[in-house]
């Protein structure tokens, strides 16, 4: 399996990173690697001093696809799932500076924890879902679907033409505005509406 994440999909998010308001959706990639489930803790790497949380809605791809229509996307997944996108803003912002690819900043072990997935029908309106991350009771990032730039059905068609998407593949759909950094000790609670779906500690 494979994770594709969407960067700059929250206008108030590219803001803050003084990133310009994308015309056509970018992604990145994870390897498997970086997966953390089960709220197992995420330990903090000795390569970075700017871990930053980044909180995602997650789409769990249920069929193979290539070249798929928007109008059809929807079919592609049936759970969805909350995550971290965790990045090393440092080595990232010098990876930006120098024109390197990002993997050393999002691609190493842990980088991408992940709840339990729940069925997409369970919610009445994916595209108007609220989300939020707390430390240590600290309400830190708040978001809702509706302010995504592209859609789940447009980020699905895109990413499609390029790689084909496979049962189990990830899709990390971008974070709102708030991201900032973690630090070891400290405990983090994602939501989506008042379902608490991760809930672990930075070792
Ligand atoms: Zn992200």
């Amino acid at each position: 399996m494979k994770i594709i994440a969407i960067g700059r999909n929250y206008i108030e998010h590219a803001k803050e990173l003084n990133n310009p308001i994308p015309k056509e959706p970018m992604f990145f990639m994870k390897p498997e690697t970086a997966i953390i489930k089960n709220n197992k803790p995420f330990f903090y790497p000795d390569f970075s001093k700017d871990i930053h949380y980044e909180t995602e809605i997650v789409l769990v791809i249920n069929k193979v696809g290539k070249n798929i229509e928007p109008k059809f996307a929807h079919r592609y997944f049936d759970e969805i799932a909350l995550g971290i996108d965790f990045t090393a803003r440092d080595l990232q912002q010098v990876c930006k500076e120098k024109g390197k690819p990002w993997e050393i900043a999002k691609a190493f072990d842990g980088a991408a924890p992940i709840s339990e997935s729940i069925y997409k029908n369970k919610f009445e309106d994916l595209s108007n879902l609220n989300f939020s991350l707390e430390i240590n009771d600290q309400l830190v990032q708040q978001g809702n679907t509706r302010d995504m730039i592209f859609t789940y059905d447009v980020l699905i068609a895109y990413v499609s033409k390029f790689v084909t998407l496979k049962i189990g593949d990830l899709i990390y759909t971008g974070t709102p505005a708030g991201v900032g950094p973690v630090k070891i000790g400290d405990r983090l609670v994602g939501k989506i509406e008042n379902t608490v779906l991760l809930d672990f500690l930075i070792k």
